[in-house]
């Protein structure tokens, strides 16, 4: 079977209907970029940039972070790099930073990323203008962690045009062009995501927290890792709800969460009208074996059936689906 997904290596992932999807990786060292080259992605659409500060004893250096982003940049080529600004606080906390601030008794719903971020200006401050130096010249596309109301966004957005006007004024060659989008994991922004999408050119739903929050239980906590499945009338019909108004608005909607690299789960999504993922490496062969092999326009009608009335074992019931079409 290995052999047969790096043959996948060069083929696209394209449906039996004729629908080219996107699959990307999600990354976050260095030398995750040979994954790139490894299973022949479309890009890295999640690159969790908080690895070079977890992995290191003090706060990473300007330079150290535009010397690794420009790294990145370079083996990426000219496949898209989406950068996440750092999600870190909550259970990612870092010795370095105050410790004080680390004693929460809920860390996934802390003090972290884009909360932290907005707060200590400094630390933001200094990734953007490490982002912005290392893009000079190409496209920079960046996104902000656990936004939960769209003036989060704005305020970061904010904080990224001052640092670039900041640079270019002191004659620092800027990106030719910055694409600024949101993560989706609190579900209160999808409540608002008619003020956020007008701002954005792009949203990526991290399904990893979205799960946590919107069911109310600890992603870490293996008492509930079965009890709750991505595979449930509640978590898809809430995907589904963001497909046509970020169509509408011209915005590119991913799934970066672990569910889009599982091939039952990146099915569903499929079905739903998803058309991008961003997943583990190991996972792009798979999944573009199973993109090969479906009927997206079947599977969308299925879907649309199916979520009228989600059964209980929806994960059974698209199983069979699957089965009964070949996939
Ligand atoms: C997610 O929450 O689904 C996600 C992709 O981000 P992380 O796993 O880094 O929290
Ligand atoms: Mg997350």
């Amino acid at each position: 079977r290995r052999a047969v997904f790096a043959a996948l290596k060069t083929e696209a992932p394209v449906t039996k209907d004729g629908h080219r999807l996107t699959v990307m990786v999600n990354a976050g060292l260095r030398d995750d970029v040979a994954a790139l080259d490894v299973t022949g992605a479309d890009g890295i659409g999640l690159f969790r940039t908080e690895f070079q500060f977890l992995v290191s004893a003090t706060l990473p250096s300007r330079e150290r972070q535009q010397k690794l982003y420009r790294d990145v940049l370079d083996a990426a080529g000219d496949r898209p790099v989406i950068f996440r600004t750092v999600d870190i606080g909550g259970d990612k906390a870092l010795p370095y930073l105050n410790k004080e601030d680390a004693d929460e008794e809920n860390p996934a719903m802390g003090w972290r990323a884009i909360r932290l971020a907005l707060e200590r200006g400094g630390l933001m401050k200094v990734q953007a203008r490490a982002l912005l130096e290392a893009a000079a010249g190409r496209t920079l596309s960046v996104m902000f962690p656990m936004v939960s109301e769209p003036w989060e966004f704005d305020e970061a957005r904010a904080l990224f045009e001052a640092q670039r006007e900041w640079l270019s004024a002191r004659g620092k060659k800027m990106p030719n062009e910055i694409r600024y989008g949101a993560m989706l994991e609190v579900p209160a922004l999808a409540e608002q995501l008619d003020l956020l999408l007008p701002n954005i050119s792009f949203l990526s739903v991290g399904t990893n927290d979205l799960t946590q929050f919107l069911f109310a239980a600890d992603r870490a906590n293996p008492k509930l890792a079965e009890r709750y499945d991505w595979l449930s009338g509640a978590i898809l019909r809430f995907l589904a709800k963001l497909v046509a108004p970020t169509r509408a608005a011209g915005v590119q909607l991913t799934v970066c969460g672990e569910m889009g690299g599982r091939p039952l789960e990146a099915m569903a999504l499929i079905g739903l009208g998803i058309e991008r993922l961003s997943i583990t490496p190991a996972a792009v062969g798979p999944i573009k074996a199973m993109v090969r092999s479906l009927d997206r326009a079947a599977l969308a009608a299925f879907m649309a059936d199916l979520l009228k009335t989600p059964p209980r074992d929806m994960r059974g019931a698209l199983l069979a689906w699957a089965g009964e079409n070949g996939v």
